[in-house]
């Protein structure tokens, strides 16, 4: 299945958040950074409007990872 973008990551204002302490710890264990300061989750809706995006992103930066990184959906 292709994934799915939106036309937040693309932009560079708006919808963006950073990330809460357990998320950060997510992203601390996928990827073996010891800092993830900066990283922000995209919070538009996809096209089903129920789920997020979630892609995330580095500041302004929209491919930090070589494969697009989506942050799970809270549990
Ligand atoms: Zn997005």
């Amino acid at each position: 299945m292709p994934k799915k973008s939106c036309a937040t990551c693309k932009s560079l204002q708006e919808e963006h958040r950073f990330l809460k302490p357990p998320e950060a710890d997510w992203l601390k264990k996928e990827t073996g950074r010891k800092n993830v300061d900066g990283f922000m989750v995209c919070e538009a809706l996809l096209a089903d409007g129920e789920k997020q995006c979630r892609n995330l992103r580095h500041y302004f930066r929209e491919k930090p990872f070589k494969e697009p990184l989506r942050l799970p959906d809270p549990t």
